[in-house]
This record gives C-alpha cells, structure tokens and sequence, in this order.
C-alpha cells in the first residue's frame, strides 16, 4: 500500500497567525486550525468570511506570499462585492484552495478558488490571477448562452483583475497586460473595451459596468436579442440611443484603445495619461 506522509499542521510549516493580524486591518479576525487559515471581518456592513484551505498545500506557495493572498483578498473582495455583489446575489464566504494537484494555475466554482500550489513558485508576482477568479465568484454563475458571446464571462472578470488589481496594480500591471484593440479587435474578445465605457461614461448615477453585469447576470437577453441589452446597459448616459457597432467603432477609434498598460518597461502610458481605476476604489 501506499500510503502518504503525513503533513505537519500548517502551525509548524511557517503560518504564523501574527503574520495576518500585522497587515490586516484590525476588524478581520484570524484563527489557525490544524490545515486552514479562516479568517472574518465586517466591512462596510457585510461580514466576508474567508479560509485558506491547506490541505494539500506542500510549501510550493510560500507562507509570505498566502499572507499577500489574504491581504488580496480583504482588499478586493469587497470592493467588487460593494459595486456588484447586490446584483449577482453573489457569495460572501469564499474558501482558497491552495492545492498541489489539479489545473496549473487557477480556476472558480461557487464559492471556492482552487490555487495550484506550484503557480506562484512559476510566477511569483502573478497574485492577480485570484481577483479574476474572485470576479468569477462575483459573477455567481453567467450563463454563456444568455450572452452575446459567451466570451463575455472571461472578458468581465479580466476587466476586474485590471480595474481592482492588488494595491493598484503593483504586481499585476508588471506582468499582465490588459490587450490593445490590435489584438482585441472586436467587443467579443475585447477587454479593454468595457474598461474604456466604464471610464468615459459611467457616472456616479448611472454605472454602466454595473448595468453590463446586471443585464449578464439576469438573463434577460438571449443572443439574438442583444442589441436590446446594449441599448438596456447604455440607457440615461451620453450613448443612449447609438448602435453597439458606432460605439465600438468610437472606442476602436481613441487613444484610449492603444496605449499599452505594462509597468515593465517603465510606467504604463494608459495609466500616465488615465485615472483608469477610479471607479474601482
Ligand atoms: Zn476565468
């Protein structure tokens, strides 16, 4: 038989409870059990509960780098929560599987976040890859064949990790860049288009990016009726009442479209010239 070695509680594998209370704020509790890291706090009149589950975790992921995931998580969570969290009836306890087995790098179900334990040993500034699957959690469950094209549920959430980035982008905007019109030529693969409707004209009334996920989410619209939703989601601001085509054309058009994002090579121009994250404070 074979049979694997035990695994020491995750107390005596470097996670340190006081490694969490030193960066978290002070309302999110922290307790260890023998192979979980569960963690609350009420922010902004909603409790988020949150546990690392280290059951399979074999030490691949550094102790220092799941304290910067928690820290994540406490910082993007509930903001995505408070801006769409209401319209998707989406999940407030959320539990990230650090796991040594399955897909290589990440993916969402439900409430849960499976991390291969290996992808940050690769990549170890790719932190942001768990505020996308966080916005799939938000999300709770887009169905593909309800949207123009079911690409729409990738699209959004990597609009999230760009627009919620971890402490403004610090890792993410160093290794992932959000694409150009150039190799996202149309609104079905694009992501930087809804990042650029969301800039120009959202208002503080009328959140076009809120109305775009609440119109996903619902349902209302199947494929062949979309040009209803777009006219739905734009509805009260500056492009009511234009075609999907005239306002990808103007975004496909601006500056906005081309200016790369990438902090490797120096500051990003996009973000030089845009406060492209200030609706996602
Ligand atoms: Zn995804």
């Amino acid at each position: 038989m074979n049979t694997p070695a035990p695994i020491l509680p995750i107390a005596e594998r470097g996670i340190v409870k006081e490694d969490f209370d030193a960066v978290l704020a002070p309302e999110i509790t922290t307790a260890l059990t023998e192979n979980e890291v569960k963690q609350k706090g009420t922010i902004g009149g909603v409790e988020y509960k949150l546990t690392i589950r280290l059951t399979r975790w074999t030490g691949r992921t550094t102790p220092a780098q799941i304290v910067i995931l928690s820290r994540l998580f406490w910082q993007v969570y509930p903001k995505m929560y408070s801006r769409f969290g209401a319209a998707g009836q989406s999940p407030t306890t959320i539990t990230l599987d650090i796991e040594n087995r399955g897909y290589g790098i990440a993916w969402n179900a439900g409430r849960l976040v499976h991390l291969h334990d290996g992808w940050l040993e690769r990549c170890p500034e790719d932190f942001d890859c768990i505020t996308h699957e966080l916005a799939h959690a938000i999300q709770n469950g887009w169905n593909g064949q309800m949207l123009e094209f079911d690409g729409f549920i990738e699209r959004f959430a990597d609009a999230c990790r760009y627009l919620y980035a971890f402490n403004g982008g610090e890792y993410n905007d160093k290794g992932w860049r959000m694409q150009t019109v150039e190799s996202e030529p149309t609104r079905e693969d694009s992501v930087r288009f809804l990042v650029w409707f969301d800039y120009f004209y959202s208002t503080k009334e009328n959140d076009l990016l809120l109305n775009y996920f609440r119109v996903c989410h619902d349902e209302k619209y199947p494929k062949e009726r979309w040009s209803e939703a777009w006219a739905e989601i734009f509805k009260g601001s500056a492009l009511e009442g234009r075609s999907i085509d005239d306002i990808f054309a103007e975004y496909a058009a601006s500056e906005f479209a081309t200016l790369r994002t990438g902090t490797r090579r120096g500051p990003a121009p996009l973000l030089e010239k845009y406060d492209v994250r200030k609706n996602a404070r």
